[in-house]
């Protein structure tokens, strides 16, 4: 027989962004086939079915969801649900069988990660994080600039993403729900860029928090600016809000020239400069791109380069974010 080429994917919750990205981008991609879902809204059952072709032996809803185990045709789970759920529906697709693709942030906690990481090591399944960026043109060519220290040696970034958070009663808001505010959502896209584009992992981080909503953002954080020393001596400067749109980018400076992107983290439209001018590229499916890097993975028996340990990194530095925010103190990572 020829070998496999295509991987089956289950999106798991058809929220915002499993309907308005994922399932389109899924027409797209070459490896990664979308053949099943898992929903807690039966509406959305036939919704789905019809416009995708689902089977109804693919259709399953939390509670049966461990039932997953006896369903050869599905191969892989996307967790699309609230930051809190990620734990629970990584472990138990993990224990279904199912290799699982999980959306960023990877969960509400380190602990949360490691036993996720436990999870898929125990079952041989494997873990990938949505760190879409990583599959992204502009930010692998500044990756690239970044390594081959063609502005120099790189001293600083600069990094930040927020937006104006709507709905008050929305699960972002609530701390069980996402496990913290715009540090968690969005904050960790700064992040993520600090640490893909130095290649290290912060060192020393300072953090203080403002909060303008004291009900609103009762339970989770609204805007946190931080610095953080990597090993080398890079210093970066972070920001995430959830009070105000208009942040959206990263610069890097190095000691001939500087690099960055503004926007830098949507879904399209990205855009760059540096010291010798324009960084342009064609925009892709970012969704699409990180969909069939993981089925390669899995057909190629490879890890994946934004596996759960890659995810745990983030949440380590944004405990040392939350821990600095408490004690008023530098704190070590
Ligand atoms: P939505 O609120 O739009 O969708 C979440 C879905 O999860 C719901 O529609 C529902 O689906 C299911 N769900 C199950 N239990 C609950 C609950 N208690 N409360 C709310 N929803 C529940 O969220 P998003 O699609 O925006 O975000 C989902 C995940 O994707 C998050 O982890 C987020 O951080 C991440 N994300 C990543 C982005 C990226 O660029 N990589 C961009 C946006 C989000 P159902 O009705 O089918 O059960």
């Amino acid at each position: 027989a020829d070998p496999k080429t295509t991987v089956n994917f289950a999106l798991v919750g058809l929220g915002s962004l499993a309907t308005n990205q994922i399932a389109p981008a899924l027409q797209k991609t070459k490896h990664a086939k979308l053949v099943g879902v898992v929903t807690g809204t039966p509406s959305k059952e036939k919704v789905w079915a019809d416009k995708y072709g689902i089977a109804k032996q693919n259709i399953y809803n939390y509670e049966n969801f461990d039932k997953l185990a006896e369903n050869g045709d599905i191969d892989v789970v996307y967790i699309v649900l609230p930051n809190g759920m990620h734990k629970e529906f990584t472990v138990r697709g993990a224990q279904a069988g199912k290799h699982v693709l999980c959306e960023k942030p990877m969960a509400n906690n380190s602990d949360d990660c490691r036993a996720m990481i436990d999870a898929c090591n125990t079952a041989d399944r494997k873990l990938a994080i949505g760190y879409r960026c990583h599959f992204e043109p502009h930010h692998q060519h500044c990756i690239e600039l970044a390594r081959s220290e063609k502005f120099g040696e790189l001293k600083a970034i600069e990094a930040g993403f927020g937006f104006k958070i709507g709905d008050p009663n929305q699960w972002r808001l609530k701390g069980d729900l996402a496990g913290g505010g715009a540090m968690m959502d969005v904050g960790v896209y700064a992040l993520q860029a600090c640490r893909y584009l130095t290649g290290e992992e912060p060192a020393e981080i300072t953090a203080q928090e403002t909060k303008t909503d004291m009900k609103k953002f009762a339970e989770v954080d609204e805007t946190i600016t931080w610095a953080m020393k990597m090993p080398s001596g890079v210093m970066c400067y972070c920001s995430t809000s959830y009070a105000f749109n208009g942040i959206n980018r990263f610069n890097a400076y190095g000691e001939k020239g500087s690099f960055g992107l503004d926007p830098a983290f949507g879904y399209g439209g990205i855009k760059g400069k540096s010291s010798a001018g324009p960084i342009e590229f064609e925009n892709v499916d970012q969704f699409a791109a990180e969909m069939d890097a993981f089925a390669k993975c899995i057909l190629e028996d490879r890890q994946s380069t934004v596996s759960g340990e890659e995810g745990l990194r983030d949440l380590l530095a944004v405990e040392a974010i939350y821990e600095s925010i408490r004690t008023g103190q530098r704190t070590k990572v």
